[in-house]
């Protein structure tokens, strides 16, 4: 506690919010500095760093949350099947409340389906192994932090020759859309606050080219008060000397070559491809998906089931969040049709969703 007690001490982060003001003093423009990570936007709401920020600097919220960004089809593909009395969906608890076009996971489990909350891809091999006249679908969601365990559990599926286990795969990487959203004119991104768990798998290294061919300054930030002011002011600095590189201020955790082990089980099990995410549309290359070798463990390869028709509810602005260009309270529907007890959107269901965390927190 004591460890964690030196990252949020008020006495330190007034002193570096008082050195971020008179840093910046002097711009005249608007730097945007945006948080990737869904950890990041619940900090930055829980700690109120927004109202401490001088008005030269903005923060707005990127596509980290990896339950906000699976599309509305996917979730209808679980939903489809769930409905297959041979199949057990076994998944992280998020993504049960994520609404699909007319159902979601819970409410099939109301109507007999068989969910249920893992909280690792290796609780669902164990499912595969105690149920072997059953299936079982891990839903494989998240990015480069949560791939390579998945990755880890199709191996161990692969040696055991278990025959019932798969996964439905929609599985991320993180700088490949970052890159997409700073070529967005309308966002004008200044800089990145770098995830920081993803960074300790792909290592600083991945950001490179947002930096040196984007010019987007890029700093790997970690998640208390402190970690996240030490951040910004990097990338404050940044902005003034004109001069965008990739930084690790959370260099506690996150070494200069990533997981290397990690990225390996990553590369043997899945390869890049084209897929959609919630509001973004397809980013091509920003997938990880199941290598043909592992087809045997692919849900989508192996269970034939029809899905219906995708439809985003009218009215939620999840999509626009993602991107960072508009705020939650600017949906009509935010803490009125819309509640994490009743989400009409993908960003109040998780709790690292930007909607949920300024429902929770506000401003
Ligand atoms: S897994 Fe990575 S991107 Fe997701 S919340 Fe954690 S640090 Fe952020
Ligand atoms: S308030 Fe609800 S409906 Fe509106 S953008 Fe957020 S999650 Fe979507």
């Amino acid at each position: 506690m004591k460890y964690l007690d030196a990252f949020r001490d008020g006495a330190v982060a007034r002193r570096m919010v008082e050195q971020l003001h008179a840093r910046v003093a002097d711009y005249a423009g608007q730097m945007t500095f945006m948080e990737v990570c869904g950890t990041h936007t619940m900090a930055i709401y829980q700690h109120g760093i927004r109202s401490l920020l001088p008005p030269q600097i903005r923060l707005i919220s990127g596509p980290g949350c990896p339950v906000c960004v699976t599309p509305v089809d996917y979730v209808d593909h679980a939903v489809a099947l769930s409905r297959l009395p041979e199949v057990v969906i076994a998944t992280f608890g998020d993504m049960v409340r994520v609404p699909g076009s007319s159902s979601n996971l819970q409410h099939e489990q109301a109507r007999g389906a068989e969910v249920r909350i893992v909280y690792s891809p290796l609780d669902a091999l164990a499912l595969a192994q105690k149920h072997p006249e059953k299936k079982i679908v891990f839903l494989g969601v998240g990015f480069e932090t949560t791939a390579p365990t998945i990755a880890g559990a199709i191996l161990a599926a692969q040696r055991q020759g278990l025959k019932n286990f798969f996964v439905l795969g929609a599985n991320k990487t993180i700088p490949i859309p970052m890159a997409a959203l700073a070529a967005d004119p309308e966002l004008q991104v200044s800089g990145y606050l770098c995830p920081a768990h993803v960074s300790a798998i792909i290592g600083p290294g991945a950001y490179a080219p947002l930096a040196e061919q984007l010019g987007v300054p890029c700093v790997i930030t970690g998640f208390e008060p402190l970690d996240m002011l030490q951040g910004i002011a990097m990338l404050a600095d940044q902005v003034l000397e004109g001069r965008p590189r990739v930084e690790t201020q959370y260099s506690r955790i996150v070494r200069p070559e990533g997981n290397p082990r990690a990225r390996d089980i990553l590369a043997q099990v899945f390869a890049p491809c084209d897929v959609p995410w919630r509001g973004i549309g397809v980013i091509p290359g920003s997938g990880l998906c199941i290598r043909d070798e592992f087809a045997a463990f692919d849900a989508a390869r192996r269970i034939a089931v029809e899905v219906e028709a995708p439809r985003e509810h009218p009215g939620c602005l999840c999509g626009e969040i993602l991107k960072g260009k508009v705020r939650p309270g600017d949906c009509p529907l935010f803490r009125n049709a819309c509640t994490p007890e009743n989400p009409v959107g993908a960003c109040m269901v998780s709790s690292e969703g930007t909607c949920a965390a300024e429902y929770k927190y506000g401003i």
